[in-house]
């Protein structure tokens, strides 16, 4: 499968190794066999029910040295039968919820079942935890060498299209996983396993005969090659003339091609006559059939390049494709090409792609066809056309297990479609279709294709969330099985071709090909064959890369020109994975001479050939997924032989290791005090994650005409024991103005802070923990004097705060009903205060955001001198954010606009009120609410607070509530409350000051200053 890994979420791993390496080492001593199954299919389309009636005859071999008394079948169309299987719940914890909220009849499911074995009925049993899953008991056993034959009947409800794999929609039909099918035996016993979206195959090999009848203006693109179907062939061969004349009149292949808005066809009425076409195909393990009424359809031919057999090749699509499909027959032609060139001949004498929704793009392989989803540009079609056509050799004729070993499938096979995409596209670049000008502000020319994949490694890899290569499909998170399966394995199988070197590395996978195709290799299969043929040892790419999530990152400290003109190295290995290194003399921008050296640990002196060179350089092809690539280069000559030149760069870009980078940005910012902002931010990063991170932000306040700002340095560190995921130790800096009436005054506030973020057992685990503790220190200006007499007198001075803070985070990330709590633990001079913060989010399905609740609950512990740390039930207005973490346009205004904005702390009611203010203990509910039949941005809210007697400022009210009408402008940033009901005395307090209705709307603006890429952040996760 190809799904487009966007910019777009460990212990277990060990466990889950253990577990699955334990039986593989207990079997190990069995010899190899491989079970046969063929199979007989008859399947009616009836699109107007979009059911699918069906019989199956199934011949089955035994070839394990085992009896075996039952079978295990997969009945994978029950993935879709509702919302709890285990297909719903990968999809959901991936965060796609249209099965779990799918309508009745959008499910789909397979039934109407009936076993026979040998012409005997035989009983069966559902799997007690997967539907998908069912288990035939044979009334005798099947034993080594012979063979039963099993028949059924079934019936298959299709699903709506866009869950996962099988479906329709506008009857356009992915038959795909539709049909009873044996799990695999093997020599681990059984393979048996529901449908799931992560690591969809494993099957047995065998020969398919399928007979399908469907309406007679289907265009039907299956597996196999059609049996005594002239007539439907010559009705293929018309359309692809006809389309092919079509396209030379409709389609300027000058014009940028551009995906037009799908489905534009409008569905013709199903002819009443049907037909039946009957395909064979022998050495599958699996068959799929699509099945449209519109499909264009263009055909082609590739000469394979050492029997020079010749493949005919297919493409089907909608008219809305036509632009984009219009040259993709070359696209198959190339992919069986090269592929068959690197790694063995395509057996088959078809190769088809086809247009289909698929839910989120990408594409899905089966053997001989396979369906391609929606892209947008040339090159993006072309990159799945061949990812999924070169899925015929890394998957289908070499049948490794996905579920257990997905690298084995994704990570080779992208590792292939990069190379094609190399070997096609010389020099290609990763951004190939945006405006030049745009790239070269951003400095975003210069990297090529391949980059992409080292990119998505690094987000992961980065913030210490990558989980080892070889880890069992299913445990991987939706974001690793795309940044570890195929990103990550991609270029470390491009590492280890380096390595052993190109053309050893081509008849290693040649051998392997000639060894396994229609077999199901292991890990240990193609390591064995990749020592024979290159005659070196390859423990460090399969027990350590594969397994572990260990980081490559060497680093060049010095050099020596000795006697002789050769050179002595020192090369530190500040990883210690003992991968190998090369290393570059690099003259005039060429390479003089590469190195490979065995992996280290700790420091070494390597010796580097007497050649003239001007700089050594770590991987300067950039093959490693080194993590650091900025520490890989040493020039022979000169004073400062590690740095690079300096590069200003706006806004951002990516790593460039040849420049030391600068970012910078104008910033522009508002308060009533320092008036407008301007100013520039200097920083070193924004995406992925850097170890040290900073950003100096100094502005000028062009009000009180004085330095403002915030600036911050961050370390990042990913510690290796069991406890913690990631250490951030960060210190924060600010200054900026606030008012103490008549008089603008700044204050700077400087808070070291200390992150620690708990390593998850399991990695897909929605739940994150947090422990943050921060120092918090704040000098004030003040001013002391009587300024209200006739000549003021006044003097100068400046207050001291500090406070202690320690919080523990408690994150349920889930799609569906997510979670978080907080408990905070505050000290300073006068006061400490204990406080817990829950937020719940009831999800409702489609656009509107359900419900969100909060529950407050805080008490002092102490508080001497109390009035500036009360609890208030109305939140935090900009005077009483003592700790100085919001940002406020006007920190200390009464009775303007500027007041109106507030901080959804402590009570947080909507209601500006100064009766529910205590140094005792407060506690609160506030609930946010969509509305029926209004859509969001307008939400319903309610408050309820209560605050002990004792210790209320006016020692009176007890209970408080208010409710009325939300209107976000910017979700969670910025909300406007209007207040429709309130609690009598706050009512009362209000007319007693004389406050009208239009003074009891406030506002909320969480702006974080501290960090404005947080703020481009939020908006962008
Ligand atoms: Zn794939």
């Amino acid at each position: 499968m190809k799904g487009l890994v966007h910019k777009k979420d460990f212990l277990t791993l060990a466990a889950g190794l253990i577990l699955s390496l334990a039986p593989a080492t207990i079997f190990s001593q069995k010899k190899y066999f491989q079970q046969n199954v063929n199979y007989i299919i008859h399947v009616t389309l009836d699109d107007t029910k979009n059911i699918l009636k069906a019989s199956e005859t199934i011949e089955y071999t035994n070839n394990s040295p085992d009896e075996l008394t039952f079978l295990y079948f997969h009945l994978w169309p029950n993935a879709y039968k509702n919302n709890s299987t285990a297909l719903a719940k990968q999809l959901l914890e991936n965060g796609k919820t249209d099965l779990y909220y799918a309508e009745e009849d959008e499910f789909g499911y397979i039934d109407s079942l009936d076993f026979f074995v040998d012409g005997k009925k035989t009983k069966w049993e559902y799997d007690p935890e997967n539907i998908d899953i069912c288990k035939l008991i044979l009334n005798e056993p099947l034993k080594s060498r012979n063979k039963i034959v099993i028949e059924t009947p079934f019936k298959v409800k299709i699903p709506k299209s866009g869950f996962s794999r099988l479906g329709c929609a506008n009857q356009q039909y992915q038959i795909t996983q539709w049909f009873p099918k044996p799990a695999v035996y093997d020599v681990n016993g059984w393979n048996q396993m529901p449908f799931l979206d992560q690591g969809e195959f494993y099957s047995e090999y065998g020969k398919f005969d399928v007979f399908i009848s469907v309406p007679k203006n289907y265009v039907v693109a299956a597996t196999g090659d059609l049996v005594d179907g002239e007539e439907e062939q010559k009705w293929l061969d018309e359309n692809a003339e006809i389309t092919r004349q079509w396209l030379d009149k409709n389609v300027t292949t000058t014009e940028p091609a551009k995906a037009i808005i799908l489905n534009v066809d409008t569905t013709p009425k199903s002819d009443s006559s049907y037909k039946t076409l009957h395909y064979s195909q022998k050495n599958v393990h699996d068959f799929a059939w699509f099945a449209d009424k519109t499909y264009k359809v263009l055909k082609g031919e590739i000469e394979l390049p050492y029997s020079k057999r010749k493949v005919t090749t297919w493409v089907m699509f909608n008219k809305s494709e036509s632009k984009l499909w219009s040259k993709s027959i070359q696209y198959i032609n190339d992919a069986v090409y090269y592929y068959s060139l690197w790694n063995g001949e395509y057996p088959y004498n078809h190769a088809t792609a086809v247009f289909g929704g698929l839910g989120a793009g990408g594409g899905m392989e089966y053997p001989n066809v396979t369906v391609i989803g929606p892209t947008k540009t040339d090159r993006e079609l072309e990159v799945v056309i061949v990812h999924e056509v070169g899925h015929n050799w890394f998957y289908g004729l070499l049948g490794s297990n996905e579920r257990v070993n997905a690298w084995m499938d994704e990570g080779i096979n992208s590792y292939y479609e990069n190379r094609y995409m190399e070997t096609k596209y010389p020099g290609a670049l990763l951004f190939e279709n945006s405006q030049k000008s745009l790239l070269k502000i951003f400095s975003l020319n210069k990297y090529k294709r391949r980059y992409q994949n080292y990119l998505t490694y690094l987000f992961s890899a980065r913030t210490n969330e990558d989980q080892p290569i070889a880890t069992h499909s299913k445990d991987f998170t939706d974001f690793n099985y795309g940044a570890i399966v195929y990103a990550k394995s991609a270029v470390a199988i491009g590492y280890l071709s380096a390595y052993l070197g190109q053309d050893v590395f081509d008849e290693a996978m040649r051998s392997y090909f000639e060894e396994w195709h229609f077999r199901h290799p292991q890990p240990k299969d193609l390591k064995k064959i990749l020592e024979e043929v290159s005659g070196r040892n390859v423990d460090w790419f399969f027990n350590e890369m594969l397994t572990t999530t260990k980081k490559v990152d060497y680093k060049i400290k010095s050099s020596k020109k000795l006697g002789d003109g050769s050179y002595d190295l020192v090369i530190k290995n500040k990883t210690n994975t003992l991968s190998p290194v090369p290393i570059y003399g690099i003259k005039n921008n060429n390479i003089v001479a590469i190195v490979w050296y065995d992996g280290f640990p700790g420091k070494q002196y390597v010796g580097f050939p007497p050649l003239d060179v001007d700089y050594f350089k770590i991987d300067y092809k950039e093959d490693v997924q080194e993590i650091n690539r900025n520490n890989n280069k040493l020039r022979t000559h000169g004073i400062f032989k590690k740095t690079e030149p300096l590069k200003l760069q706006f806004l951002g870009s990516f790593d460039d290791p040849t420049r030391s980078q600068v970012f910078f940005t104008p910033t522009i910012g508002y308060n009533n005090y320092n008036k407008t902002l301007v100013g520039l931010a200097l920083y070193n990063n924004i995406t992925p994650q850097k170890k040290v991170e900073y950003l100096f932000a100094p502005m000028f306040g062009t009000g009180n005409k004085e330095l403002a700002g915030h600036a911050n340095m961050a370390f990042n560190f990913c510690p290796r024991g069991p406890l913690f995921q990631l250490v951030n130790i960060k210190i924060s800096a600010n200054r900026y103005a606030y008012n103490d009436y008549p008089f603008v005054l700044n204050y700077e506030k400087i808070s070291p802070e200390l992150n620690l973020k708990f390593k998850k057992r399991n990695a897909r685990n929605p739940l994150h923990q947090n422990i943050n503790y921060r120092y918090i220190n704040i000098t004030k200006q003040t001013f002391t004097g009587q300024y209200d007499q006739p000549t003021p007198v006044y003097t100068k001075d400046s207050t001291f705060l500090s406070f202690n803070e320690i919080t523990y985070t408690l994150k349920n990330k889930q799609k569906i009903n997510p979670y978080d709590l907080s408990l905070t633990y505050q000290q300073g001079k006068d006061m400490s205060k204990l406080f817990l913060n829950v937020n719940y989010e009831i999800t409702f399905k489609g656009r509107n955001r359900g419900i969100d609740i909060r529950f407050f609950a805080g008490t002092f512990l102490n508080n001497t001198n109390s009035y500036p740390y009360l609890y208030r039930m109305s939140g935090q207005k900009g005077s009483q954010d003592y700790l100085f973490d919001n940002y406020y346009m006007g920190r200390n205004e009464y009775g303007n606009f500027l007041s109106k904005q507030f901080t959804e702390t402590d009570g947080a009611l909507k209601v500006y009120t100064p009766l529910g203010q205590t140094n005792n203990w407060l506690t609160a509910l506030n609930i946010k609410s969509s509305l029926p039949l209004i859509r969001f941005p307008l939400r319903f809210f309610m408050d309820v607070g209560m605050i002990p007697k004792e210790g209320s400022i006016f020692n009176k009210e007890i209970f408080f509530y208010d409710g009325g009408i939300t209107f976000s402008l910017v979700n969670d940033i910025c909300e406007v409350y209007f207040p429709l009901f309130m609690s009598k005395d706050i009512k009362a307090n209000l007319e007693l000051n004389k406050i009208s209705y239009g003074e009891s709307i406030r506002f909320t603006l969480n702006l974080n200053m501290a960090n404005p890429f947080k703020l481009i952040k939020d908006f962008s996760f």
